[in-house]
């Protein structure tokens, strides 16, 4: 069994590289009459890779898989009891074997309206039933999209539906319940033009789904607001975690990369953390932070250290390309996230923020960040 230090080096580095996919393999899998599906193609959150457990069998990252990308030295080839030889050209020998989280059953069933439930939620990570309740973004409208974005992507493509209702996720819920394979919730959403910026969105189906499921947390995912009342109106109507987030600490490179979104100022995210953080509680709140646009600034830490001494959570995870689009994210320097990872986790010991706390979305997944494992490290809070 691995130790945990070696899976948080390994998972940070191919969290920033991925791997490819050796053609003959995929080939001869296919052959089987075994369709490898290679992930998401569109949507909010990481894409294009699929998720895979370490040998202990809890540790879980989201692999981005290529074909043929010269920027990383990691093969996917040669399988054996559901477990992927993940190849090192570099060195020429196996760098890890890890296990293939499959596709849950409930993907293929229709809901009463006639439409299939993959295109209503899917399974993140080992658990995390998440879905896009409302697929489009005003910043895609005007033409000031977050580059590093897919959310249109998928509905685009036909993946997926416009805006979801409580009734099909009541439906999913109830199929993926019979599958034993899901233990919390994640809603998230595009921006809308309105004042509430898509959080009244949220208030019915979380009221429709916490009165069907009450033990069930659900974490919600928003941009930050101008009327904090927003954020209590979200807890009111069933939310038990939430996710604000700014994603870019830099000012000068979340204005190019965020041209919409960098409209509202991280004094108004500081703003937004402090009432989430009095209204859902000591480690409830969270923020997407993208790592990979170069060597972190003082900025970058000096960013990073007053969010965690507020209690935020950051849920650091490197930027990734999105399939068809022109934006070609650079990759990470697996040492500079590993190095992040760390000093993130002695912070977060530092200002009594324990991520292992939270309810409900991307932190308790942890599929797209090593911030957990870094954590347990530091605090020796290994996995019993
Ligand atoms: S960490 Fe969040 S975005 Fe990543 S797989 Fe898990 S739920 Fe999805």
């Amino acid at each position: 069994m691995l130790k945990l230090k070696r899976i948080l080096e390994i998972k940070t580095e191919l969290l920033c590289k991925g791997v490819n996919l050796d053609e003959r393999f995929i080939d001869k899998y296919k052959s089987k009459g075994i369709p490898f599906k290679e992930g998401r193609k569109g949507g909010a959150g990481p894409l294009g890779g699929r998720y895979f457990a370490f040998d202990d069998n809890k540790t879980i990252l989201n692999v981005p898989l290529w074909h043929n990308n010269k920027e990383t030295n990691f093969v996917l080839k040669n399988e054996k009891d559901g477990y992927f030889e993940i190849f090192d050209k570099s060195k020429n020998s196996v760098f890890v074997k890890l296990r293939l989280i499959p596709y849950p059953n409930y993907y293929k069933i229709t809901t009463t309206d006639d439409i299939l439930m993959e295109k209503i939620a899917l399974i993140h990570g080992l658990d995390c039933l998440a879905t896009t309740i409302y697929q489009r973004c005003c910043y895609w409208e005007n033409g000031s999209k977050c580059q590093f974005c897919g959310i249109e992507l998928s509905l685009a493509r036909g993946d997926t539906i416009e805006e979801k209702t409580s009734k099909q996720l009541i439906e999913v819920i109830n199929a993926v319940k019979i599958e034993g394979k899901f233990k919390h919730l994640l809603l998230t959403t595009g921006t809308t033009s309105s004042i509430d910026k898509g959080v009244l969105k949220y208030i019915n189906i979380l009221e429709d789904i916490k009165n069907k499921f009450p033990d069930i947390p659900i974490h919600v995912q928003i941009e930050a607001v101008d009327n904090l009342e927003y954020i209590s109106m979200l807890k009111e109507a069933g939310a038990d975690t939430l996710g604000i987030h700014i994603e870019i600490l830099d000012d000068s490179i979340r204005k190019v990369i965020c041209p919409g979104k960098s409209k509202t100022s991280y004094e108004v995210y500081e703003k937004n953390w402090i009432h989430a953080l009095e209204i859902f509680g000591k480690d409830q709140v969270d923020s997407f932070i993208l790592i990979g646009f170069g060597e972190p600034t003082e900025e970058f830490w000096n960013k990073l250290e007053k969010m965690i001494k507020l209690g935020v959570i950051p849920h650091i995870t490197p930027v990734r390309p999105v399939p068809q689009s022109k934006f070609k994210a650079p990759i990470c320097n697996p040492l500079i996230l590993l190095n992040i990872f760390e000093y993130s986790a002695k912070l977060m010991k530092k200002f009594n923020v324990n991520p292992l706390n939270n309810k409900a979305g991307c932190v308790r997944c942890g599929a797209c960040s090593g911030i957990i494992e870094a954590y347990r490290l530091i605090t020796g809070n290994y996995w019993s």
